[in-house]
């Protein structure tokens, strides 16, 4: 497909906008992408801009094939685990996998979608800055622009547009016009916050580095995840309403005793903590779901426009930049024929967005409370036994959906399958000792097939 003419127009330079933009031109297409923030590497902007995001295999996969991994390793840190953080301050170590490669990476969201800019315009993708998308007809492919810093509108006629541009998007309102538009938004009654755990002497971090900390508290939790800098970012989860709520904590007092009860070593490493937390917006969380993604084989969504999800597996982005690599299979097979490209790639992704989507929403409960449960930490070692002896067999969902690439809603079925298992195996012992291997033998070899054979 080199020197292709085409050209396409993505909204949204997120993260990925960019990621597409180069991959797309590696295959010679133009790109123009129509962003409606201000450039990120020369204006500070606000919005949610310290979070840490959790990349993985899928995403790291992506980056690998627009030529962008081995860049980001320098901004990278690698997390082997969570850090259990008991309100006593008692700290519990859980591996995410079978070994020392199993590990998921921090990574700036700032600095992320900074360097992916940059390499998209090193690719010959045009940015185009504070122009926001106000609407598209989706017959005839017109896009209606407006300059963010003087008004002025323009349209532009395009053969090709897609819409990477978030939770929000201005292309996916215009698809719900549509006749037949399929549309769920669900929030969750929670919200968040950013915090921040300064660097220490020398830029040291100030708790385990190579890890992901997790305070869970049953009915919200904080996390913190590092940074290149000896800064952790962190995130604090809670409902909106009721009692420890973002409501009830309105004053500085309340958010300091409210830390001093539920969090006493984190607040110890916190001076700012009032300030952050007055200082930060509280975010929201939903799970949107929609179909068709496309329009007239001129329009097409992808990422969080067609399926933003919680945070709670770290998967938004890793899922997004699977789309790109996805949609990417599909042009380098059929071309440019970009009405099948665009209902292939539906019918490919939407089953597993859908599925990492509910996976997300079921791992919440799985943060913020089980992982402290002595027996939940009991099935974790279980797991991890079966699938050293049996590793083509039996692969811990978590680490189906995080260190391989099997399709979402494999690990989302297999996943079943593996709970009843467990229970069946743990529910009548209390040692690891007392593990019937032969009926974990049986049970394997009757439920489950190579993992491999199904992906
Ligand atoms: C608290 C939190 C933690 C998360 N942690 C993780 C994690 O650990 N791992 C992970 O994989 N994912 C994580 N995610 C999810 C991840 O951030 C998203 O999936 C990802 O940002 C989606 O990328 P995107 O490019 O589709 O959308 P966005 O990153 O939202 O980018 C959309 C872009 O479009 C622009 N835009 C919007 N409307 C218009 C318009 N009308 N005209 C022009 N431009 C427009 C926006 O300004 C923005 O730049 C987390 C999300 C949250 C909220």
């Amino acid at each position: 497909m080199k020197g292709h003419s085409q050209t396409i127009r993505l909204i949204g330079a997120g993260l990925n906008g960019p990621l597409l933009a180069i991959l797309l031109a590696k295959r010679g297409f133009r790109v123009e992408i129509y962003e409606r923030r201000p450039d990120m590497r020369r204006v500070r902007t606000s919005a949610g801009r310290s979070i840490n995001l959790a990349l993985s295999t899928r995403g790291i996969h992506a980056l690998t094939e627009a030529g962008l991994w081995q860049s980001m390793r320098k901004i990278v840190i690698p997390m082997k685990g969570r850090m259990i953080h008991s309100v006593a301050g008692d700290l519990a170590f859980q591996p995410y996998g079978k070994d020392a490669s199993e590990v998921i990476h921090s990574i700036s969201r700032a600095e992320l979608n900074m360097a992916l800019i940059s390499a998209a315009e090193a690719q010959d993708a045009e940015i185009h800055f504070q122009q926001r998308c106000t609407g598209i007809d989706l017959k005839s492919g017109t896009v209606h622009l407006r300059d963010e810093q003087t008004g002025e509108t323009t349209t532009l006629e395009s053969e090709v547009v897609i819409g990477c541009d978030g939770s929000a998007s201005a292309i996916r309102s215009e698809m719900l016009k549509q006749n037949r538009f399929n549309f769920s938004q669900q929030y969750l009654d929670y919200g968040y916050k950013e915090l921040t755990i300064p660097a220490g002497p020398e830029g040291k971090h100030l708790l385990e580095t190579q890890a992901l900390h997790i305070w869970p508290r049953g009915n919200y939790m904080l996390i913190a995840l590092p940074n290149t800098d000896g800064t952790f970012a962190c995130i604090l989860f809670l409902p909106f309403e009721g009692a420890d709520s973002f409501a009830s904590l309105a004053t500085s007092s309340d958010i300091l005793a409210f830390f001093q009860s539920r969090f006493p070593d984190a607040l110890a490493l916190m001076p700012q903590l009032a300030d952050n937390y007055f200082g930060n917006p509280t975010g929201a969380m939903a799970t949107i779901k929609c179909s068709p993604w496309h329009a007239e084989g001129k329009a097409l969504l992808l990422g969080d426009a067609a399926h933003a999800i919680v945070p709670f597996f770290g998967q938004g982005i890793n899922c997004g930049f699977e789309d790109c690599t996805s949609l990417m299979e599909l042009l380098d097979v059929s071309g440019a024929d970009w009405l099948r490209v665009f209902r292939e790639f539906e019918t490919a992704r939407k089953a597993n967005t859908d599925a990492i989507a509910d996976m997300a929403v079921e791992n919440f409960v799985e943060m913020r409370d089980r992982i402290g449960d002595p027996r939940f930490l009991f099935r974790k070692k279980v797991e991890l036994a079966l699938e050293a002896k049996y590793p083509l067999w039996f692969v811990p969902k978590y680490s189906m959906v995080t260190f391989h690439r099997v399709p979402y809603s494999v690990a989302l079925a297999r996943g079943k399958v593996q709970d009843r298992m467990l229970s069946e195996l743990c529910d009548p012992i209390e040692r690891i000792e007392d593990l019937d291997w032969s009926r974990a033998d049986r049970l394997i070899h009757r439920d489950l097939t190579p993992l491999e054979q199904v992906s």
